[in-house]
């Protein structure tokens, strides 16, 4: 095919171009055909120009007859200033078009399943179908564009402050821990399986034994669980992990990182250092480990107001050393019943019983709670919380973590409905403290590591590891964005007798240890130096920054909530002869 290639692309000509013979190169993005003049707006990621066809240019007014969207052509042509009530303020390159001289169709398109622009209608399982004409939209190329920046700002920022950039295996020992693993069944070995990684995690420690000193990757990770609206089967992290550090210099050179990418794609000045909250006050004051301090919204902890009540719920709760918590929802007792009842459905969905609400009226509470109450007890929990006429209080009582993250669920809901995040509201950044080292599973009736098994306890809670390990904290740490666990990390044992009271602790006998993570307390046993380090989500992180909702649409070809990919249709069937070389059979 004999084609010119562009001088220009279509998202570059302006004023001074004008009466410039140029060619562009693109797809048909909309055409208009007014008799004896077509209009089209032609496309590439680099914007959108308008071609111009006329009738003193026969051949090429002849062939653009025929162009319909999603067309590729090349044009040759003139570029010409628009009239002034002709300018497109829409398009950056508005203020001119091209009178086209010669139209080469490179290639021909049949109608797309949906219009390929910016706001478009189709549902998302037709557009992931077709996601190569997805990612045709500019908003998505948008998002594209901004994560490829994100990784060069964090390639940059990593080499200068001299970290290692290491690949590590994709195909690698089974060591489920948290989430369940991707098993790849091995051919050679019958009846053997690689996993793939949930994360570089031991790969990175051993790096450090090894004594790369400081490492970082951008890196796939897999985890075969349940997805929520914010998680995909196989995702991205920049991993990092330093040696002879301490959670002071791991925070800094996050911090430096974070202010990196403020200023490149935000340009916001992001001032230095980053506040910091501990797990427990982020709990207590706003019912959640990734707090959103884009509003304020406390929660007050009202077991000092109800000591002693006689209003069972609560006084039942406190008994079993329970917590009663509530909020003041500023201006909510408007609230109809049947909003009121939208937010107890909320919580009793997060596993509450109920909700107790009250509305503020003059002096006095409205609810059917009330009576249940004595006037001291009325005073204390508005003094308590602060409470104004025409506030909603809202309180929930129960067992102290649940409750606590049902109220964060509502202190959120409450934000939502009055609006309280602004366009212009101040990004909201935090590191999360001091985690707990374990979290109870009632199903297993087991201890699980928080975080994960190599996180190291802090050293002022060593004693506590075996009586009361429910207590010990972790060096453990999230960074936060708007409400967004976009970072977690930690410092890790380095020292393999520790590390065997922590799988004890986490109940698995010696045996079992040796046998999933035997290669790692082996290296430990050769000189493992004090390290720690940190892994980003990227793709959430990349959701943030671009001010989206769905992480869907900050990977090019994603899974659906259910795991499929629609376009290509995987999972998909193996054939018999496949399954037989793996040595597996389909169990019915
Ligand atoms: N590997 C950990 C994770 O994926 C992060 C870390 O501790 O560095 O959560």
């Amino acid at each position: 095919m004999n084609f010119n290639i562009r001088t220009h692309t279509c998202g570059e000509l302006r004023k001074i171009n004008v009466g410039e013979n140029i060619v562009l190169n693109g797809w048909v993005a909309r055409r208009r055909d007014l008799g004896n003049l077509i209009f089209i707006w032609l496309r590439d990621r680099y914007g959108i120009t308008q071609v111009v066809f006329e009738p003193v240019y026969k051949d090429a007014y002849e062939l653009a007859k025929k162009l319909r969207n999603e067309f590729v052509i090349s044009v040759e042509g003139k570029v010409r200033i628009r009239p002034e009530n002709a300018v497109n303020k829409e398009l950056t390159t508005g203020e001119m078009d091209i009178l086209v001289n010669k139209l080469e169709i490179l290639n021909e398109a049949e109608t797309p399943p949906f219009e390929i622009k910016n706001d478009t209608d189709a549902y998302e399982d037709l557009r992931l179908r077709y996601r190569y004409l997805d990612l045709r939209r500019p908003s998505l190329q948008k998002i594209l564009l901004l994560r490829h920046k994100m990784y060069q700002v964090t390639r940059k920022y990593f080499d200068e402050n001299s970290f290692t950039e290491i690949e590590t295996p994709v195909l690698m020992k089974s060591t489920p821990e948290g989430a369940r693993d991707y098993l790849v069944p091995s051919r050679i070995h019958k009846g053997k399986f690689y996993a793939l990684p949930q994360s570089p995690q031991q790969y990175k420690q051993l790096l450090m034994v090894s004594g790369f000193d400081r490492y970082f990757q951008i890196v796939k990770c897999f985890r075969d669980e349940d997805l929520r609206a914010d998680r995909q089967p196989e995702f991205t992290q920049i991993d990092v992990e330093m040696s002879f550090t301490n959670r002071e210099e791991v925070f800094k050179v996050v911090e430096g990182l974070m202010k990196n990418f403020f200023k490149e794609i935000w340009n916001v000045d992001l001032s230095l250092p980053i506040p910091r909250l501990t797990y427990d006050e982020a709990m207590m004051k706003y019912g959640s480990d990734k707090p959103d301090l884009r509003f304020d919204l406390q929660l007050q902890n009202l077991n000092g107001v109800f000591t002693g009540t006689e209003f069972k719920v609560f006084g039942e709760v406190l008994k079993s050393k329970g917590i009663v918590t509530g909020i003041a929802a500023p201006g909510c007792a408007s609230f109809s019943r049947n909003q009121v009842d939208g937010l107890t459905q909320l919580v009793k969905d997060r596993g509450a019983k109920g909700l107790v609400w009250f509305k503020v009226g003059d002096g006095k509470l409205d609810s059917p709670t009330a009576k249940f109450l004595t006037d001291k007890e009325i005073y204390d929990l508005m003094n308590k919380l602060n409470a104004k006429q025409d506030d909603l209080i809202l309180i929930l009582a129960g067992d102290v973590n649940s409750t606590l993250n049902q109220m964060g669920a509502l202190r959120l809901e409450i934000a939502k409905r009055l609006g309280l995040i602004k366009p212009d509201t101040p990004k909201s950044l935090l590191w999360v403290t001091d985690f707990p080292l374990f979290e109870w599973d009632e199903e297993t009736k087991r201890l699980y590591a928080m975080h994960h098994p190599f996180t190291s306890p802090r050293t002022e809670d060593l004693d506590l590891l075996d009586k009361e390990p429910g207590k010990v904290k972790a060096q453990a740490y999230d960074l936060v964005l708007n409400g967004n666990e976009i970072a977690g990390g930690s410092i890790r044992i380095h020292n393999a007798n520790l590390q065997a009271i922590m799988f004890k602790a986490l109940g698995l006998s010696e045996e079992e240890a040796q046998q999933k993570f035997g290669f790692l307390m082996n290296a430990f046993r050769y000189g493992a130096p004090p390290h720690g380090g940190i892994a980003f989500g990227f793709d959430r992180m990349v959701m943030v920054f671009a001010g989206v909702d769905s992480i869907r649409d900050t990977i090019a070809f994603p899974k659906t909530a259910s795991a499929l990919s629609l376009m290509d249709e995987a999972p998909s069937p193996a054939s018999e002869e496949q399954l037989k070389e793996l040595h597996l059979k389909i169990r019915e």
